[in-house]
C-alpha cells in the first residue's frame, strides 16, 4: 500500500506524502460534503457554493490530519524512534516508524498524542465557530467551521476505538503490555479485540446500506475493512519479527546454490538449468568464482533467436550493492532491502566473495513452516 506514494513537502524534518488511495478518499470527502452534509445541515445555498464548501472542508480535514500525525511523530522522535515520514492514506494518515516503541510508556504517550491533538483542534474550531456565529459571518464560513470542529472530534473518538493498530489500539496494547510486561501477549489480545470491532463496524455499515444511509454505510464498511486487514497484518508482523529475532542472512542463505557457467548460451541455460531447476535467479560463475547473476527477466529482454548465440556472461548482471547483501545483515534489514529494491533474490557476500544466495521465498517458507508447527495459541 505504501509503494504508490507521492512526496508533498517537508516540515520539521518529516516528509509528508500521500498514498494513491488518498485520491479516492479526497473525492469521497468532497462529494459527501457537497452532496450530503452541507446541503442537509445548511440548506438554501447554491450548488456551486456547496462544491466550494466541500473543497474547503476537505482541505481543512487534510490539514487537521497532518497536525494529528505530526503530534505522533514529534512524541515518537522525542523517545528516540526513527520516523521515515508521514503518509496520508485511506483511513487518514500514518506516521511511518522505522522501529517499534521499546517501552509501554513511550508507546502510550506516542499513541495518545494524536487524539489529544485532534481534540484540541476540535475545541479550537468550535471556538472560531462561536465567534463567527456572534459576528454573523456568512453561512459557508460558519458551516465549514462547524464541520471542522465536528470532524476533529470524530477523528479523536474514532482513533480511540481500541482496534489495533489505531491509536486506541496502541493505547490498549501499551496498557496490557505495562500490566503483564509481555508485548507478544499484549499484541495478541489487542489484535483479537480489534478484529471483533472491525466485524461490528462492517456489520453496522451493511445495516446502514440496507437502510437509507448508503454514503454513511460505505464509510463504515471502508473503515471496518481497513481495521480488519490492519489488525491481522500487525499481528503477523510481530510474529515475523519474533521468528527472525537475532538471526542473520547467513542462517537462511543457500551456501551451495546451483550455479551457471558464463560461457554457455542462453538457449543452453534455458534447457539445462531453467527448465530443470525452475529457479528465477542463478548465480553465474566466471573464472572459478561467482561474479554475477542471471534472472528470467534478463532472458525476456532478448528474442528466442538471440538466445542461440548470446552467452550467459554477456547478459548477466555483475554483482553490485543493489543485488547483493552482507552475510551478517539481520533478516529484518534484509526484508527491508528486498521490499525497497524489489529484488527478492540476493547474492550473499562475505569478505568480497559471494558465499551463497538468499531468497524471499525461502524466508516465507520458513515462516509458513513455523506457523504450521507452532500455531498461535
Ligand atoms: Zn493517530
Amino acid at each position: 500500500m505504501l509503494k504508490r506514494k507521492m512526496a508533498l513537502f517537508k516540515l520539521l524534518g518529516f516528509t509528508v506524502s500521500v498514498d494513491a488511495s488518498w485520491g479516492i478518499i479526497l473525492f469521497l470527502v468532497v462529494w459527501s460534503l457537497s452532496k450530503s452534509f452541507f446541503p442537509s445541515y445548511f440548506p438554501g445555498l447554491s450548488i456551486q457554493t456547496y462544491w466550494i464548501m466541500g473543497v474547503a472542508g476537505a482541505i481543512g480535514l487534510f490539514i487537521s490530519i497532518i497536525i494529528h500525525e505530526f503530534s505522533h511523530s514529534l512524541v515518537a522522535r522525542n523517545y528516540g524512534m526513527k520516523i521515515k515520514g508521514i503518509t496520508l492514506f485511506i483511513f487518514g494518515g500514518v506516521a511511518e516508524m522505522k522501529d517499534e516503541p521499546n517501552t509501554p510508556k513511550s508507546e502510550f504517550l506516542m499513541a495518545i498524542a494524536g487524539p489529544i491533538a485532534s481534540f484540541i483542534l476540535s475545541i479550537f474550531f468550535s471556538g472560531l465557530y462561536q465567534i463567527a456565529e456572534t459576528m454573523k459571518s456568512p453561512v459557508p464560513v460558519i458551516a465549514i467551521l462547524s464541520y471542522l470542529s465536528t470532524i476533529n472530534l470524530l477523528i479523536a473518538v474514532f482513533n480511540m476505538i481500541p482496534a489495533f493498530p489505531t491509536d486506541g489500539g496502541r493505547v490498549l496494547r501499551s496498557i496490557l503490555w505495562w500490566i503483564k510486561g509481555d508485548i507478544h501477549w499484549a499484541t495478541q489480545i489487542a489484535s483479537r479485540i480489534s478484529l471483533m470491532f472491525a466485524v461490528v463496524i462492517i456489520f453496522t455499515g451493511f445495516m446502514n446500506m440496507v437502510g437509507d444511509n448508503s454514503i454513511g454505510g460505505l464509510w463504515w464498511i471502508l473503515i471496518g475493512s481497513f481495521l480488519f486487514f490492519a489488525a491481522n497484518a500487525s499481528y503477523q508482523k510481530l510474529l515475523i519479527k519474533e521468528s527472525f529475532e537475532g538471526k542473520t542472512v547467513r542462517h537462511f542463505m543457500n551456501p551451495r546454490p546451483v550455479t551457471v557457467p558464463s560461457y554457455i548460451t542462453l538457449q543452453e541455460f534455458v534447457d539445462m538449468y531453467l527448465y530443470r531447476y525452475h529457479y528465477k535467479m542463478f548465480p553465474v560463475v566466471q573464472n572459478g568464482k561467482i561474479s554475477g547473476l542471471i534472472t528470467v527477466q534478463m532472458l525476456k529482454l532478448h528474442t528466442h533467436e538471440e538466445w542461440k548465440h548470446l552467452l550467459v556472461g554477456q547478459v548477466m548482471q555483475q554483482q553490485n550493492p543493489s543485488n547483493s547483501i552482507a552475510a551478517n545483515t539481520s533478516i529484518d534489514d534484509a526484508l527491508n532491502k528486498m521490499n525497497e529494491s524489489g529484488f527478492t533474490r540476493l547474492l550473499v557476500v562475505e569478505h568480497n566473495k559471494v558465499v551463497g544466495i538468499i531468497t524471499l521465498k525461502d524466508l516465507l517458507e520458513y515462516i509458513a513452516l513455523k506457523m504450521e508447527l507452532e500455531p498461535i495459541p
